[in-house]
């Protein structure tokens, strides 16, 4: 493999089209990144390529580039085929064929995923695209349809390569090969180049030129990558606190599993933020109205998994946090990736527990940068923090006047109140509905685990903490994740303060902190899950001690006191 030595070409250097190159300049570009730089000249020969660099480095435009320039534009048929694993990034990457071949009279770009018209799909493909840019699915679907025709392609691009040839997907991409001439190029891109990956490449390219931007001087290098050391049940107000206090424009928050997508997600906007979940089970008009309100400041928030964000390109976003850790080094470039897009900075900011210091060596060497550690902003910092927020609101308020509130204030003052201790008080009802400062060191909690097998109930209440009967249960289909939702969310309290939920048959226990108000509870006794409300009392009929042979129907005597 080569790598990035030479001195920066300039976009004027590299034989592009003409037309092709002045579209590059109105869009700003000024130099080609390395990868460009470096692969863009061998694509316009034609030959196979498989291309490697860091996420945001400018993948697209370099086979995007040089394959527009090559294209025969009185030719109505497809010419470069452009296979990406999700519908977001075939969108993304047909967009940027658009938007590099704007000055080509005559291009037509067709996009084929999932999910989508097959209308307007079919439109495309008989205006005669040259470009058609797809997921495999849907390719497939065109070919065995005769939709699409590839025996005049030119060239075959495989975008995040890596993933396109794992299991999932290898099966497709070999299906679609076996549609297209032998002789058309073949390009494959990928940030990351697994060994297992790299063995199978080459079995599909023909004398390939191998270019490799080294990722440990470009990865991340605008990415200030941070860690925070914190387990289990302290996460979620570790992530509170640091959403609260960082500078965030946009962020996203990576978790391992769709189910952890929705209770984080339920769990935050409990806490009254800004958020959205995209995770691959959402319908795919959703995920795509999700990014466009995150692209547009309408939610500041994305809750993740690792395939519902790959190649996201947002360019808004300022964080990445990891609040679960990735699987693998890959996926963990992938993800910080995420921010500090066309040479912005990003931060990302990795939990990890106490004894992980392993799986953060693995992620350091991923990117050939140590993490730095960072301590969680405390009550005080939060405090201050908060404090300076509504500094900034009172002098804006003084700014932009408040006559209207004379009257009142004078009268008070003639009532012979110290205008300072009055200041105090407002200043009080204005921050009322501030959102309390949790505890990091929650109490350890079991919830019910995901395979319906209940906790051990044969344990008292935490500490610190009573037990309440809500009346929904399995047989309402409740998940831990509502219930800690739609009590936080009632009641007005972190999610982290709930504690063990204990989902049986007919109704669930649920821990809550022996200090919360009656007001409080009065309040979540209102909430309603899966249609139902809650009806919270007081679980004093649990035993604490449960008799061994007792039916598990979820209906055991209630008010029956065991014998001691
Ligand atoms: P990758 O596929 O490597 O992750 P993208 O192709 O999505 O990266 O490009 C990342 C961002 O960089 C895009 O917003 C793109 O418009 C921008 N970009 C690409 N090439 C250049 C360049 N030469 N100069 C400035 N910005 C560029
Ligand atoms: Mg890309």
């Amino acid at each position: 493999m080569t790598s990035s030595s030479v001195a920066s070409p300039s976009f004027g250097d590299l034989a592009l089209l003409p037309a092709v190159l002045s579209a590059v300049e109105t869009l700003g570009y000024q130099t080609p990144s390395p990868i460009q730089a470096e692969t863009i000249p061998a694509l316009l020969e034609g030959r196979d390529m498989l291309g490697q660099a860091q996420t945001g480095t400018g993948k697209t435009a370099a086979f995007a580039l040089p394959l527009l320039s090559r294209l025969d534009l009185s030719r109505r048929e497809p010419q470069v085929l452009v296979l990406a694993p999700t519908r977001e990034l075939a969108q993304q990457v047909a967009v940027s064929f658009s938007k590099y071949g704007q000055n080509l009279q005559g291009l037509e770009v067709a996009i084929l995923c999932g999910g989508m018209e097959y209308r307007d799909q079919l439109q495309a493909l008989k205006r005669g695209a040259q470009v058609v840019v797809g997921t495999p699915g849907r390719v497939i679907d065109h070919l065995d349809r005769g939709s699409l025709k590839l025996e005049g392609l030119n060239a075959l691009v495989l975008d995040e390569a890596d993933e396109m040839l794992r299991m999932g997907f290898i099966d497709d991409v070999k299906r679609v090969v076996a549609d297209t001439p032998q002789d058309a190029q073949r390009v494959f891109f990928s940030a990351t180049l697994p060994a297992e990956i790299e063995r199978i490449v080459n079995r599909y390219l023909v004398d390939p030129v191998k270019v490799a931007i080294e990722s440990r001087t470009t990865t991340g290098e605008n990415i200030e990558q941070r860690l925070v050391r914190v387990d289990g049940g302290a996460k979620l107000e570790a992530l509170a606190r640091i959403l609260e206090v960082e500078p965030v424009d946009g962020a996203i928050v990576f978790v391992r599993t769709r189910a952890a997508c929705t209770t984080l997600m339920e769990q935050l906007s409990a806490r009254g933020l800004n958020v959205a979940s995209l995770s691959g089970d959402l319908d795919q008009s959703l995920r795509e109205r999700t990014i466009q309100r995150l692209k547009r400041g309408k939610i500041d928030v994305l809750i993740a998994t690792d395939v519902a964000a790959r190649g996201l390109d947002v360019p808004r976003l300022t964080h990445v946090i990891n609040y679960d850790l990735p699987q693998d080094a890959e996926a963990y470039t992938h993800r910080i990736g995420r921010t500090g897009r066309a040479g912005r900075t990003g931060i990302a900011i990795t939990f990890a527990g106490f004894r992980e210091g392993r799986k953060v060596g693995w992620m350091e060497q991923a990117t050939g940068q140590k993490m730095t550690e960072m301590a969680l902003p405390d009550e005080a910092a939060i405090r201050a923090h908060r404090d300076e927020v509504f500094h900034h609101k009172v002098v804006a308020a003084l700014t932009a006047g408040a006559e209207e509130q004379s009257a009142l204030v004078e009268r008070l003052v003639a009532e012979g109140y110290d205008p300072i201790e009055l200041a105090c008080a407002f200043a009080r009802l204005a921050r009322a509905d501030e959102a309390p400062i949790g505890r990091l060191q929650a109490p350890r909690k079991e919830r019910a685990p995901r395979d319906g097998k209940p906790p051990n109930r044969e344990r008292g209440p935490s500490e610190g903490m009573i037990r309440y009967r809500v009346s929904v249960g399995h047989k309402d289909g409740v998940k831990p994740g509502q219930l800690v939702g739609a009590l936080a969310n009632e009641g007005g309290i972190e999610g982290n303060r709930i504690g063990r939920i204990d989902i049986r048959n007919a109704f669930s226990v649920v821990e809550l902190p022996s200090s919360l108000p009656s007001s409080i509870l009065a309040k979540m006794a209102r909430a309603r899950v899966a249609g139902r409300p809650l009806e919270i009392s007081e679980d004093r009929g649990a035993p604490e001690r449960a008799p061994r042979r007792r039916r598990d129907d979820g209906e055991a005597p209630i008010r029956r006191r065991e014998r001691a």
